[in-house]
């Protein structure tokens, strides 16, 4: 077993595809992530997992607030900018809820104070509690096996 095999492993849990996001003294932060759960209905929380060379990490430990921000199928370019994948410097506009900075047309902005913080391994897991939501209609970016998807409408199959 060695990491690479891991890193396999672990491509073929589909996923959706988040920004986090947060501000500190003005200046926003964002960064690409898909380690992003629900915890808690009630009271709602989530969770976050952030890793140890992110710029953000001290950001968010230091301000106490984050977004989580769920990219649509066309906000592709988002995730590239704020994943480090579009290297030439962007300008991004964000949009304020409950005083935190979040993505425009997200299919859902979830704003979230953090309620505790852990370091496991190379990452640390932020539990936010969440303090306002907004949500779109939309269809939503997939990540699968290290590539952006997107869902094929005709091929869907719903359960109830
Ligand atoms: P930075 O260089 O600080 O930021 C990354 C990019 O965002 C830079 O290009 C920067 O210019 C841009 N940016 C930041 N703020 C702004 C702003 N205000 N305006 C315009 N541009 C801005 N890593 C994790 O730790 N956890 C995860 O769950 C995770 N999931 C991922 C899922 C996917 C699908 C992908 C592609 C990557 C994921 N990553 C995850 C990796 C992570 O997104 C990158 O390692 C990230 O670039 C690291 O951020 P940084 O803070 O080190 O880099």
């Amino acid at each position: 077993m060695d990491s690479r095999q891991f890193r396999t492993a672990m491509g073929n849990f589909t996923t959706g595809v988040t920004v986090i996001v947060t501000e500190l003294d003005g200046q926003e932060y964002g960064m690409t992530a898909n380690a992003f759960m629900s915890l808690s209905l009630d009271p709602m929380k989530v969770i976050i997992s952030v890793g140890e060379n992110a710029k953000i990490l001290s950001k968010i430990k230091e301000s106490g607030k984050f977004s989580v921000n769920i990219l649509s199928a066309d906000q592709q370019e988002l995730s590239m900018i704020f994943a480090g994948q579009i290297k030439e410097p962007r300008k991004v506009d964000f949009d304020y809820l409950d005083g935190k900075p979040v993505i425009p047309n997200a299919l859902a902005q979830v704003t979230c104070d953090v309620s505790s913080e852990y370091v496991e391994g190379d990452h640390t897991l932020f539990v936010g509690d969440v303090t306002d939501l907004c949500l779109e209609e939309g269809d939503p970016l997939v990540f699968y096996g290290g590539r952006y998807c997107s869902l094929a409408k005709e091929e869907q199959v719903v359960y109830k």
